[in-house]
């Protein structure tokens, strides 16, 4: 942490103290846990509800899940009144991770111990832990796909590309894209990939709200200003929403489908890769995270000191969070069968 490098003693403990005081208390089994979930822009979150209410409620507790589909102000009333209504732990998945300060504020006066769930909380000191898959690394997975996919269509370069990223409120939209150009950015500069609309930036690349119909604007106009009489051939696209919003608009052009990127496994894309439209997913089972975040809560109530792998990396501006990261896989048509071995409605897709 970066108070550690001031090398004084007191300082140095300060962090660690402070965990230990949330979970030193622990609490009593039956208390209320507060889940504040996002929009339902993808699948994960609609499933991450239902896993969130089973498995709390199987492990003793009170379970309060909330969505906020009306957004940011929604979102932090929600959360307001979890801590009124006496949580002792709070989830979030924030909408937007730099605009939840002031109830985070909150929470942490009541003594409620708050989790970072799948997307990281910024610019506060109020958030203990973070739980999620590894985000840079789906990027980077996501990169390499698209190489892979196009070079095993067309074995020479250069290839036509074009660049989406999630919403920009969305603290994992970023990383992703950053992990996808570390692999990207070289064969650009090498004049193997070619951004033909010349939209290489984040902020270029942008899918406000993480919305389809966005996505499937953008894709419209880059494809009637830019590909005309060209060829296009891949698109990094950050989750499967996004990819089948402009698998959509490709379609609608009467343009040859090119390789595409996608992120969580949601059935219509797993179908659509069978298919042979969209190229790749990447697997990152809701189930495995939530009892993971489940997992946290029962230390916490315990008094224990939950479990992290990544102390050191999430620095969310103010301070790092002590992560607990999950490893996220790769999915094409070739390994589908075998990804999604363990989870009964993917598979049968595979079969
Ligand atoms: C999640 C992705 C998801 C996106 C849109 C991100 O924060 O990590 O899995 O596709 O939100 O819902």
């Amino acid at each position: 942490s970066a108070l550690t490098l001031t090398g004084c003693g007191r300082e140095e403990t300060a962090p660690a103290a402070e965990g230990g005081d949330a979970a030193a208390a622990g609490f009593e089994t039956g208390s209320a846990i507060g889940v504040a979930l996002p929009q339902k822009t993808s699948e994960n979150w609609v499933l991450a509800e239902k896993l969130f209410n089973d498995g709390l409620t199987e492990a003793d507790y009170k379970p309060n899940v909330q969505f906020a589909n009306g957004g940011v102000s929604e979102q932090q009333n929600q959360i307001s009144s979890m801590i009124t209504n006496g949580v002792k732990v709070l989830i979030v998945g924030a909408i937007d991770g730099a605009q939840l300060g002031t109830q985070l504020a909150q929470a942490k006066e009541a003594g409620i111990t708050v989790i970072a769930y799948d997307r990281l909380l910024l610019n506060t000191e109020d958030v203990d832990y973070y739980v999620a898959y590894d985000n840079f690394k789906v990027g980077e997975l996501q990169g390499q796909a698209l190489l892979d996919g196009m070079k095993a269509k067309k074995p020479e370069g250069p290839y036509n590309i074009e660049l989406f990223a999630g919403s920009p409120d969305d603290a994992n939209a970023k990383v992703f894209f950053d992990g996808a150009m570390s692999i990207l950015q070289p064969e650009i500069d090498k004049g193997n990939l070619v951004v033909v609309s010349g939209q290489t930036s984040f902020e270029q690349a942008v899918t406000q709200g993480w919305k389809a119909e966005n996505a499937q604007k953008r894709a419209d106009s880059l494809l009637s200003g830019s590909y005309g009489s060209t060829e296009l051939d891949g698109v990094l696209s950050p989750n499967d929403t996004l990819a089948r919003a402009v698998l959509t608009s490709v379609e609608g052009a009467g343009k040859p489908l090119p390789i595409v990127t996608g992120q969580d496994s949601e059935v219509e894309s797993v179908k659509s890769i069978m298919e042979g439209k969209q190229y790749s997913t990447i697997n990152k089972d809701t189930r495995a995270l939530v009892e993971h975040a489940i997992e946290m809560v029962g230390n916490l109530q315990a008094g224990e000191e939950p479990e992290v792998n990544d102390p050191d990396s999430y620095d969310n501006g103010v301070k790092t969070v002590p992560a607990y990261l999950l490893e996220p896989q790769i999915v094409t048509k070739d390994n589908a069968a075998e990804a999604y071995a363990n989870d009964p409605t993917l598979s049968a897709l595979t079969k």
